[in-house]
């Protein structure tokens, strides 16, 4: 493991002692990551997280424009001179989550979710990646003076998606400047994950996450007594057969080398068992990693409940709403990443994988300029952790220092590189 981080000065190359600053800042982010931790809040609600997240960074000396996109903050720092722009984008939200960890600062906070009282929790881990950022943020602070460029610092809400009939985000980061004055040239962040023990990460070339877009459909035939159904227009046969041949959407339009899913996630209708009703309605998702399948597969769900609706004598609604696109990862940035994190960590603990059918709201970022994201492994050795999005997800804090370092060698290789514009102009994997 490399115990220093190098900068390069006009006429020689200089390093920073990573451990003698980590040192002194580690125990104060171990810290604000419990205060996290203790005190989750749900999407486009991080107002007490923002709160300590700006506090600190004002502490530093940042300065810094808070409530972009609600409730995100976006930070800049200039080193001795101007040189390369590079962005870090961290999370903040929890999720609506009854944790059940050993953690000692585990949450015991409730809040009220689409109407219910619920658990919420850090169970997506995002504790760990404002607490990493604002260890980046100190350590870049400490040694402005040994380092040329700007470095941009997003910490962003509802991650996991604003309440219905909100907006938040990415997207809306994006839309109210997050990307404007100065424009970074790339952007990076990280995830924690519970596959991977810490020390070390992952990474994809090209796609990373996928597409996630979001269809309700409502059936409607005619109603009739169960015992007449020839009276009848069944949207319960309907919805059961479209069901069915949604699936040989996956099976016999999409190039089988190619990944999609489609899910139907609830169906509803119906008031008693000798009752055909008048409609069913239904919800699910599609995630694909490429746009021309996600094309295929709208323009086919649109084909198949027509034409199925059409042959029973039905009728029906169906709406389609294209979420997060794919997080693609800049290939000739992510084959300049992979070479930062192997000199960090050691080349055995890189790992390249496959990418996820589980979606990023970092997709915006990634799609607007060129953008890399890594996985960070966060279960402690003889330790076990519970998924993403469960009640026993249990990040260790010893993931911090291992997401502070990588990242903060990444963004100073990065800062460093004269040939950056090259670089990212390059997209051969
Ligand atoms: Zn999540
Ligand atoms: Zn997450």
């Amino acid at each position: 493991m490399a115990a220093s981080i190098s900068s390069q000065t006009e006429n020689q190359v200089q390093p920073i002692p990573f451990q003698t600053y980590w040192k002194d800042i580690k125990p104060d982010i171990v810290d604000i990551r419990h205060q996290i931790h203790a005190h989750p809040e749900l999407s486009n609600r991080e107002f007490g997280t923002a709160k300590l997240v700006a506090g600190k960074l004002k502490t530093l000396g940042y300065s810094i424009q808070t409530g972009v996109g609600k409730t995100g903050i976006v930070a800049t720092l200039k080193g001795r001179a101007p040189g390369n722009i590079i962005a870090i984008r961290a999370d903040m939200d929890a999720l609506p989550v009854t944790e059940n960890t050993d953690l000692p600062f585990q949450s015991t906070q409730k809040a009220t979710y689409l109407g219910r009282e619920a658990g919420v929790a850090h169970a997506c881990g995002h504790d760990i990646h404002s607490a990493v950022l604002l260890g980046v943020a100190q350590f870049l602070n400490a040694t402005k003076d040994q380092w040329n460029g700007t470095v941009k610092l997003i910490f962003q809400g509802a991650e996991e998606g604003p309440p219905p009939g909100e907006e938040g985000g990415a997207s809306l980061m994006i839309e109210q400047g997050a990307l404007n004055n100065p424009v970074p040239q790339a952007i990076l962040a990280l995830h924690s994950f519970p596959d991977l023990q810490v020390g070390e990460v992952g990474y994809s070339f090209g796609p990373a996450f996928a597409a996630s877009d979001k269809f309700s459909l409502i059936v409607r035939g005619r109603q009739a007594h169960g015992a007449y159904p020839h009276l009848s227009v069944d949207p319960v046969v309907m919805a059961a057969s479209i069901i069915q041949n949604l699936q040989t959407i996956i099976s016999r339009n999409v190039d089988p080398r190619k990944a999609a899913v489609i899910s139907v996630g609830t169906v509803e209708g119906g008031s008693r068992f000798n009752i055909i009703p008048d409609q069913v309605s239904m919800t699910g998702t599609v995630r694909t990693l490429n746009p021309d399948v996600q094309g295929v597969l709208e323009k086919r769900m649109n084909e198949v409940i027509s034409g199925v609706t059409k042959a029973y004598g039905g009728d029906y609604q169906f709406d389609y709403e294209r979420g997060n696109p794919v997080t693609v990862n800049h290939p000739g940035l992510a084959r300049f990443a992979r070479q930062s994190l192997m000199r960090t960590l050691g080349g055995e603990n890189v790992h390249e994988m496959e990418p996820t059918m589980g979606t990023e709201d970092f997709a915006h970022f990634a799609n607007k300029i060129p953008g890399f994201y890594f996985r960070l492994g966060v279960v402690k050795p003889g330790t076990i952790s519970g998924g993403l999005h469960t009640p026993n997800f249990r990040a260790d804090d010893s993931a911090i220092d291992v997401g502070v370092r990588t990242m903060t060698q990444l963004v100073l290789d990065m800062l460093k590189k004269d040939g950056l514009p090259g670089i990212l102009k390059n997209q051969t994997p």
